[in-house]
This record gives structure tokens, C-alpha cells and sequence, in this order.
């Protein structure tokens, strides 16, 4: 029988009744024909409270005891769900991490997933079952202790089994229906798109549409896993929500998929440093060794042999870079007069993957900007995405005129 993946997050199984409504879906699957592996999130809120406690018990813990607490909320949800299925009387039975065994590597709350053996779950198939239950989020490291993947990761978990059971699908269920083309909360005109391409959505992911995990998409992308996000609240037939796949899935490619923002970035200027070979290096060298993720970068045009380097971090990396570089400013000369940070700043993006074939995106987007009156302080692109940072109160002016210039109200 073909294996289907379908992933129930925090709010699919907030309560009994929620868990009884995502069961009911899990039933219709196996009546179609498939066998299910279920991997839920712990109920939502339920997380965030075990994180509480454990910091509040210790501040400074010990992150293997940390991730013994955090996971053990996708283990309550897990034997929900068995149970329920039970009641509705079709073959189901949880596994926690470590009984798959999901094997990770031991960097513990941010673990990665290294080999899921299949044997155990796929002889449980054999003998008749029709649903395992499988806690998402955790896993178990070489040394036999609990791990977990990061915030978000049942995603992760999800993806992960779907490559390594080769499944026909994986269906994230969400309190969403689907990925839009922009923050519906932004703008009404916002579109549920049919399907959208893997990199396209790992741009959006990583640029704040917060639906997916980063991770999740990646490891799509490599293992070539068809990813459906769609809602568990919504009964209208059909439910299709939007298809993450290849590219040579989506015959007409949209030039402009979807308008991302985000207000976590902030542009930090260093002013008048050196201009001559290693500069660069003795910057950003101090920034990636205490983990500031920088995302944009510019160098001006240096002037009697002094220039103003400017790029962005997130917000809550700025006291961090700032001693960083306060401390690194006598090493490697940069010695810059001074350092700006401006927090009051937000990041706007145009992702498509049919920029690459047609020309003109940027200007357009820059004149859009512009009859708007709104400034651009700093630009990045890629192949597929172009990124500004704005003043951060034209955000939703910038989001909503963007998508009228590129008519994402008509796009599927
Ligand atoms: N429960 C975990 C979290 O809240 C994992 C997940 O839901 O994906 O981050
Ligand atoms: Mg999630």
C-alpha cells in the first residue's frame, strides 16, 4: 500500500476535539487505500510553557535536559491520536523518537536528522496496522540521549519521513489553508497559490512567511518530496491547499510568486573604515564567529582611501554584532569612526522563479517604490528574489503596491 505522510501541527491538535477532527482525516486516507504515518506537534501553547519551565528552573541548562522536557509534549499528542484512531477501530500505535529510532546528530534543540531506519514501522504495516503515530520534534543522539530539532521542527520530522518511506506525498495540515501570495493580513487582495516551486517557498520561508520550517523545505528539495500545506479547519470540498514541488511541476511559471516582508531586519553602517584587501574579512570574520547571520551587504565607493560598509542582521543579533565589532575595531585595522544601527527598518521581497528569464523585475519593482515616495536603504538580490529594506512604516504601503504592480491578485 502506498505511504502517506500527514503532519497535524499545534493548532490541528490543540484540544480533544481537535485531535478527533484531525483523526477523522487520518481515516479517510486509510480508506482510500494508504497507509499512514501521522506525525503530530505537541498540542498548541503546550511547547512554549515547557520552555518556560525549564528556563525558569534553569537559566543557564543543561541543554540534554532541556530537550527531555521540551519533547515530551509531541509524546502526549502522539498517544491521543493512537488512542482515538483505536476508538474509530482502525490498526494505530505511537512511537516516540527513540522507538523509530529517528537517529540525530547530539546538537541538542537544534539536532539533525541523520538516518530513519524503516524496518520497524514498515513490519507493523505488514502485520496489518494502518496508522503509526510518530511524536514529531524529537529524536535520539548517538550518546542515547533525547534530542530535539529546533522550533517548528515537526515539519522537519515530517519531511524526513516522507523521503525516507518514500511516500507518495507529505501533507502538512495547518491553520492556514495554504501559501498566498503575500500576508492576507496586509493586503485582502492576497492569493492561495496552487503550487509554488521549492526554491520559491525557501525564499518565503526564510524570509518570515512563517508557515513551514526552513529546514523542511530544504530537505524537500533535496529528497524531492511533494509538500501540500493545507488547513484542518476547513470542510469545503475539495480542500487542496497549495502543492510545494519541483520546478518542472509548474508549467507557466509566475515571473512574481509572492510579496514577503519582514520586520526582524536591522541595517547596520560602520562608518569610514579602511579601504584595501582584507577589510571585508576582518568585518565579517568576527560577525560569523559569535553567529550573527548577516543578509545584505553593501560597500560604497571608497573615497581618499576610506568607505562606509552597510549590511543587515536580524534585530536581535544587533547587541551582539555591535561587540563584535567594537571589539575586533583596533584588530585588522578596521578601526571605523563609528557604528550605526537602525532597527526602524523592514525587509520587502519580490520571489519568483520566472525572474530568471525575464528582465526588468527589479525596475519595475524600484519605480513601483518610488511613486510611492518610499526610500530604499539598502538592496539584495539573488536569481529569484529581490530585497529592499524600507522605513519600516511603509511596510504595508510597499507590500500592498507591490502587489498590485504585479498582479499577484490574478496569479495561481
Ligand atoms: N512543538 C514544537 C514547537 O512548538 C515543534 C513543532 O510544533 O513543530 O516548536
Ligand atoms: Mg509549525
Amino acid at each position: 500500500m502506498p505511504v502517506l505522510v500527514m503532519k497535524f501541527g499545534g493548532t490541528s491538535v490543540a484540544s480533544l476535539d481537535e485531535i478527533k477532527n484531525a483523526a477523522k482525516r487520518v481515516a479517510s486516507e486509510v480508506s482510500a487505500g494508504h497507509s499512514v504515518i501521522v506525525i503530530v506537534s505537541a498540542m498548541a501553547g503546550k511547547t512554549n510553557e515547557l520552555v518556560q519551565w525549564a528556563n525558569e528552573t534553569s537559566p543557564l541548562h543543561d541543554a540534554r535536559e532541556y530537550d527531555a522536557i521540551v519533547s515530551s509534549g509531541e509524546n502526549v499528542t502522539a498517544g491521543l491520536m493512537a488512542l482515538t484512531l483505536q476508538e474509530m477501530d482502525i490498526p494505530a500505535r505511537s512511537w516516540q523518537g527513540w522507538q523509530v529510532p529517528v537517529k540525530t546528530s547530539s546538537a541538542h534543540s537544534s539536532a539533525r536528522i541523520e538516518e530513519i531506519p524503516t524496518k520497524n514501522i514498515m513490519d507493523k504495516f505488514s502485520d496489518g496496522m494502518r496508522v503509526a503515530v510518530v511524536a514529531g520534534f524529537q529524536g535520539l543522539s548517538e550518546t542515547g540521549r533525547i534530542t530535539t530539532l529546533g522550533r517548528g521542527g515537526s515539519d522537519t520530522t515530517a519531511v524526513a519521513f516522507a523521503a525516507a518511506f518514500e511516500a507518495i506525498r507529505c501533507d502538512i495540515y495547518t491553520d492556514v489553508d495554504g501559501i498566498y501570495t503575500t500576508d492576507p493580513r496586509i493586503t485582502e487582495k492576497a492569493r492561495r497559490l496552487n503550487k509554488i516551486s521549492f526554491e520559491e517557498m525557501l525564499e518565503l520561508a526564510s524570509l518570515g512567511a512563517k508557515v513551514l520550517q526552513t529546514r523542511s523545505v530544504e530537505l524537500a528539495m533535496r529528497f524531492n518530496v511533494k509538500l501540500r500545506v493545507l488547513s484542518s479547519f476547513d470542510d469545503k470540498e475539495p480542500n487542496i491547499g497549495t502543492l510545494v514541488c519541483s520546478e518542472e511541476e509548474i508549467m507557466e511559471s509566475n515571473v512574481v510568486s509572492g510579496i514577503a516582508h519582514s520586520k526582524d531586519e536591522a541595517k547596520m553602517t560602520l562608518i569610514s573604515v579602511a579601504d584595501r584587501p582584507g577589510i571585508a574579512a576582518a568585518i565579517f570574520g568576527p560577525l560569523s564567529e559569535v553567529g550573527v547571520n548577516v543578509d545584505m551587504i553593501i560597500q560604497n565607493i571608497a573615497e581618499e582611501g576610506r568607505t562606509d560598509m552597510t549590511f543587515s542582521c536580524p534585530t536581535d543579533q544587533v547587541l551582539k554584532a555591535e561587540k563584535a565589532l567594537n571589539g575586533s575595531k583596533d584588530d585588522g585595522d578596521i578601526n571605523f569612526s563609528h557604528l550605526v544601527a537602525d532597527t526602524n527598518v523592514a525587509k520587502i521581497s519580490a520571489v519568483g522563479i520566472g525572474m530568471r528569464s525575464q528582465s526588468g523585475v527589479a525596475a519595475k519593482m524600484f519605480q513601483t517604490l518610488s511613486n510611492e515616495g518610499i526610500n530604499i536603504k539598502v538592496i539584495a538580490t539573488s536569481e529569484i528574489k529581490i530585497s529592499v529594506l524600507i522605513d519600516r512604516k511603509y511596510m504595508e504601503l510597499a507590500v500592498q503596491s507591490l502587489h498590485d504592480a504585479f498582479d499577484l491578485e490574478k496569479v495561481t
